[in-house]
């Protein structure tokens, strides 16, 4: 029998400005939106309903359509929650895409979504001009997003001159979604690769976003002895990737906390707002608590305002965890998640002082099976795939159904492709990955994405990519079969460096490559990825 969850809670049923805005007759002026380099740039609930009204008029004028996608390509800033608050809460689509990707990477992604219109911060212009040329994207609807007024720039227009005016704002509306819609709605679509092939839009309904924050934020409170001092959050995580979102944006709206933004992620700026601004608590991942723990400049500040370090997205060890626990004071407490599950389903309860490396308890409202190879499922002490339902799972893969069946079992749970072990009282610790994926600083890597470009290369004839484990890191590394002729005539090396001028730098081939005489693949021609794992444990590559 599947696991429930031990919780059970009360989810809003509705869209997300209904959500956001329930019980505000008039919302608050406090900032919650602040930019942490200067604190005078801010924006609060209140500010936030004026710009996303008159944003949403302005993306009625320019005829973007109910469910369809709007794509962001930037960097962290206060205005992101204006963007994605307007573009969802007035029945669209809000994609974020990640400004480090190159031409083909941020195509690939448009041209997946049907984006209607882009919003993207002038340093990244060039790139998705370049994009919005390949895949046909007109050039008016290609908008310049920051947070301060700008200039055009090569005739692309600054954001502010779609905004419909005060008065139009004042008479718009949003529609409130019934339960039945709020559920059915696409309100975001976020990439990820699944368990297996490229990189797929994950349909995040409005129920989704609300079950996560209030599956999230509850698991949170449990087992705190003492009430919590007011709280300030700092917001580096990426806000085109769910882990930021939810917390961020949506989280910090909800329970009104003071969330102060970073551009970019930078380990002494990371340390010195912790310290200015006494951040009480962050959200973050393993590759920053192994910085925590090694990097001596972290001696150099005050970090203790924090009383909470949450950390998800990639695989934690028990003897990280507790080394950077005694080093800063303080308990860190494990969380698992997938974007196929808004963000996360696994929380250990916010208030415990868990050493032993589990993800903790399932979240509210959910349920968990653990599935062996045989499709059986297992108890306590075996391991198993971790396959959930629950109000926080995915509608599917936009405009991907065969995707979307061959992730969902019969009885509609999604098939995670991480495995885990249980105990008797229901905690869970994660102890192998069986799907394709690779995690590099928490960012995913698809290897079917990095085999197809490879392809393209004129001297690989086939090629096949997996992880290395470089503690507590995971490395993308190919092996490639070169085309007759070819041997010789390049090297693992320049096929690194073609290979780095084509993808976002977390996807460089840094586990190395290896020159194969033919690419490992079953009679039905069906990559053997269990055999490459293998190699990658034992065998040597240029590094
Ligand atoms: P993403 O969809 O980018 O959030 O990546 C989700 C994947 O990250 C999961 O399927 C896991 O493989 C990995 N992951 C997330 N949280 C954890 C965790 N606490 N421990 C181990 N792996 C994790």
């Amino acid at each position: 029998m599947p696991e429930k969850s031990p919780y059970n809670i009360d989810i809003p049923s509705t869209d997300v400005l209904s959500y956001v805005f329930r019980q505000d007759k008039t919302p608050s002026e406090d900032p919650i939106w602040i930019d942490a380099d200067d604190t005078s740039n801010s924006l609060s609930l209140k500010q936030l309903l004026y710009w996303v009204r008159r944003l949403a008029v302005g993306l009625d004028r320019l005829g973007i359509q109910q469910d369809e996608a709007v794509m962001m390509y930037t960097n962290n800033q206060i205005f992101i929650p204006v963007l994605y608050f307007a573009v969802a809460g007035s029945g669209r689509i809000f994609a974020g895409c990640n400004p480090a990707y190159g031409v083909e990477e941020t195509s690939y992604q448009l041209e997946n979504t049907g984006a209607k219109a882009i919003f993207v911060e002038p340093q990244y212009l060039d790139t998705v001009l370049k994009a919005a040329e390949k895949t046909g994207v007109s050039r008016d609807r290609i908008f310049l997003f920051n947070d301060r007024p700008c200039e055009a720039v090569q005739g692309i227009r600054d954001w502010r001159s779609i905004l419909g005016s005060e008065q139009e704002a004042e008479q718009w509306q949003w529609h409130r979604m019934s339960p039945v819609e709020s559920k059915s709605r696409t309100a975001v679509l976020n990439y990820s690769s699944g368990t297996t092939g490229l990189p797929k839009g994950v349909m995040v309904s409005h129920q989704n976003i609300i079950a996560n924050v209030e599956q999230s934020v509850y698991m949170r409170s449990l087992e705190q002895s003492v009430s919590p001092p007011p709280e300030r959050w700092l917001g580096f995580l990426p806000l085109y990737h769910a882990y930021g979102q939810l917390w961020s944006v949506v989280a910090a709206a909800i329970t009104k906390t003071p969330c102060y933004f970073m551009r970019t992620f930078n380990y002494r700026q990371w340390l010195s707002h912790i310290q200015n601004h006494r951040i009480t608590h962050i959200q973050t991942a393993p590759p920053i608590l192994v910085m925590l723990a090694k990097r001596p400049e972290t001696q150099e500040y005050d970090l203790s305002s924090l009383v909470n370090v949450l950390c998800g997205a990639a695989p934690l060890s028990k003897e990280l965890q507790n080394e950077v626990s005694a080093k800063i004071g303080l308990k860190i407490v494990q969380t698992w998640g997938m974007t196929e599950v808004t963000c996360s389903c696994l929380h250990v309860p916010g208030g415990r002082d868990d050493r032993s490396g589990a993800v903790g308890l399932i979240d509210p409202n959910a349920e968990i099976k653990l599935v062996n190879d045989e499709g059986v499922e297992v108890g306590p002490g075996d391991r198993g795939e971790i396959c959930v339902r629950g109000p926080n799972v995915t509608l599917g893969y936009w405009r991907n159904e065969q995707a979307t069946r061959d992730t969902f079992d019969d009885q509609g749970f999604l098939k995670t492709g991480d495995v885990a072990v249980k105990d008797e009282q229901g905690w869970h610790w994660i102890v192998d990955r069986k799907k394709e994926l690779i995690k590099v600083k928490g960012f995913q890597v698809a290897p079917a994405e990095l085999e197809a470009m490879l392809l393209e290369n004129e001297h690989v004839a086939d090629a096949a990519v997996c992880a290395v484990q470089r503690d507590p890191e995971e490395l993308p590394r190919a092996y490639i079969a070169l085309k007759e002729g070819s041997r010789g005539k390049v090297s693992e090396r320049e096929i690194r460096e073609w290979t780095a001028a084509r993808v976002a730098k977390h996807k460089r081939l840094d586990g190395g490559v290896r020159f194969i005489d033919e690419v490992p693949k079953s009679v039905s021609g069906k990559l053997q990825r269990k055999l490459l794992r293998e190699w990658a444990k034992t065998d040597t590559a240029t590094d």
